[in-house]
C-alpha cells in the first residue's frame, strides 16, 4: 500500500508557542457588546490619541512622491538614519555615538521576533522576564531557542536579578531581553542597576537586548535612560526604539534599533532577507515626529499623568492594592492572593463592562495581578471608577481583602 506522507500540519516549534489564553475573554467581550453593554476598555496599549497633525501632514506630501513608491532602503534611509541619531543624541547621554549604527524597523515587534533567529544556536538559552512582553519567549522559541525566566516579583521591585541563575544556564545564555520602563508592571531601572547589567552580560557574554519602547513615559520626573549610556554597552547591547507610543503611531509600524555597529550590521543583513524595510513615506512621517518640540511630549505625559493620578487613586480609594510604579502608561494591580486574574477579568467584563489584561497573559508571575492601560479619555475613568464603586466586583474584592498580597 502507498504510504502516505503526514497531513500537513504546523512545525514542532509552532506547538510549542503558549495557548492563546484570551479566548474566553474575548468571548465575553463580544457578548457584552452584542448585548449593547458601554465597555470601557482598558485592555490593549493602543495610544487613543492621534498621531500629532505634522507627522500625519508629512506623510500627506510623502505618499504622493513617485520615488517613495519604489522599494525602500531596506537598512533604512539616510535621512531617517540621521533623524534616529538626532534623537538619540538629544534624549540621552550616550558616551560613543559615533560608533553606533542605526537601522529602521517596522515597528520595536518586529525587531524583537527576528532577533533570536540572529543570534541563537538550537539550544542556546534566551533570558526573559517574567511577567513579560509575550514576543520575547515566542521569538525564542521559534529560533529552537529555549526561553528561560527572570523572575520579576514586587519584592525585587519588579527588577531582574541575574546573579540567582543557574551557572549553568548562564553558560548556555545568548541573549537577554529587558524592558525598562516596564511593560507591564510599570517599573523603571536606575542608572546603577544598568551599570551593573552591562557588567554582567559582559562577563557572561550574553546579548543584552533593550526593549526601550516606553523610553519616555514615565512619571518620575527623571530623564529617560537607555542602556548605551553606561560606556562600553555598546558591545554587548542592541537596543530597540518605537514611535508606537512617544508619538501615537503604533498603526505605522516604525522604529529602529541601535548598538555597535557590527552588531547592527549583522541583525540587519538577516532581516535584509525577510523584508523590504519601512515604507520610505512612514520614514519620511517619523523625521518629522523626531523634529516635533518638546511640547509634544510634554503635553503627551501631561495627559497621561492626569489619567494615572485618576485611576490610581480612584482604586485606592475603593481599597485596590496597585503598583505605585513610575513607567509606562500601565497601572498593575495585584489582585488578592489567589485570585485568578482570568476569572478576574471575565467577570469585570460581564458585572461592570470594564476590560482589564489578566496578568497570567505576561507569564506565570503575573497571576493574580491585572494590567490597566491609560489609553482611555479621563471621563471615562471616571465612569470606570463609578461602576467598580456599585458593583459586586468591589464587594469580592472587600470580601478577599484580608488574604491581600504582602
Ligand atoms: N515592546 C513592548 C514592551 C511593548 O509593549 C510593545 C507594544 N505593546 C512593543 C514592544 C511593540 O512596539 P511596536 O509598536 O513598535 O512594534
Amino acid at each position: 500500500m502507498e504510504r502516505k506522507k503526514p497531513f500537513i500540519t504546523a512545525s514542532e516549534r509552532v506547538g510549542k508557542l503558549p495557548p492563546y489564553l484570551f479566548a474566553e475573554l474575548d468571548r465575553r467581550r463580544s457578548a457584552a457588546r452584542k448585548k449593547g453593554v458601554d465597555l470601557i476598555d482598558f485592555g490593549i496599549g493602543d495610544p487613543d490619541l492621534p498621531t500629532p497633525k505634522p507627522v500625519v501632514e508629512t506623510a500627506r506630501g510623502a505618499v504622493a512622491v513617485p520615488e517613495y513608491h519604489r522599494y525602500p532602503q531596506s537598512r533604512g534611509s539616510d535621512f531617517f538614519k540621521e533623524a534616529a541619531f538626532r534623537w538619540l543624541s538629544r534624549e540621552f547621554e550616550i558616551p560613543s555615538l559615533d560608533s553606533l549604527e542605526v537601522g529602521a524597523l517596522i515597528g520595536a515587534k518586529e525587531g524583537l521576533a527576528h532577533l533570536p533567529s540572529v543570534f541563537c544556536n538550537p539550544g542556546d538559552v534566551v533570558l526573559t522576564p517574567n511577567p513579560g512582553y509575550p514576543v520575547y519567549r515566542a521569538s525564542a522559541i521559534l529560533a529552537d531557542a529555549t526561553p528561560v525566566d527572570v523572575s520579576l516579583t514586587r519584592e525585587n521591585g519588579f527588577l531582574p536579578d541575574l546573579g540567582v541563575l543557574d551557572e549553568s544556564v548562564l553558560r548556555s545564555a545568548k541573549v537577554v531581553f529587558l524592558n525598562y520602563p516596564n511593560n507591564p508592571t510599570g517599573a523603571v531601572m536606575g542608572r546603577q542597576a544598568m551599570r551593573e547589567i552591562v557588567e554582567f552580560v559582559r562577563r557572561k557574554d550574553v546579548l543584552l537586548v533593550s526593549d526601550n519602547s516606553y523610553s519616555h513615559i514615565r512619571f518620575d520626573g527623571e530623564k529617560p535612560t537607555s542602556f548605551l549610556e553606561v560606556p562600553g554597552a555598546e558591545d554587548v547591547c542592541l537596543e530597540l526604539h518605537s514611535f508606537s507610543k512617544t508619538f501615537n503611531m503604533t498603526g505605522w509600524r516604525v522604529g529602529f534599533i541601535v548598538g555597535g555597529a557590527k552588531l547592527v550590521r549583522t541583525f540587519m543583513g538577516v532581516k535584509e532577507n525577510l523584508d523590504s524595510g519601512v515604507f520610505t513615506a512612514v520614514q519620511k512621517a517619523a523625521e518629522t515626529a523626531i523634529d516635533l518640540g518638546p511640547e509634544h511630549l510634554d503635553s503627551l505625559l501631561a495627559t497621561y499623568r492626569s489619567r494615572r493620578d485618576t485611576l490610581l487613586e480612584g482604586l485606592l480609594k475603593l481599597g485596590w492594592d496597585v503598583c505605585d510604579t513610575p513607567g509606562t502608561f500601565y497601572l498593575w494591580a495585584a489582585l488578592p492572593r489567589g485570585t485568578s486574574s482570568m476569572h478576574f477579568a471575565s467577570r469585570l467584563i460581564s458585572t461592570a463592562g470594564i476590560v482589564v489584561t489578566p496578568g497570567n497573559g505576561f507569564g506565570s508571575n503575573g497571576e493574580s495581578y491585572v494590567r490597566f492601560a491609560l489609553t482611555v479619555p479621563e471621563d471615562r475613568i471616571l465612569k470606570a471608577l463609578g461602576r467598580l464603586e456599585q458593583k459586586e466586583i468591589s464587594s469580592m474584592w472587600k470580601k478577599s481583602s484580608h488574604r491581600k498580597r504582602s
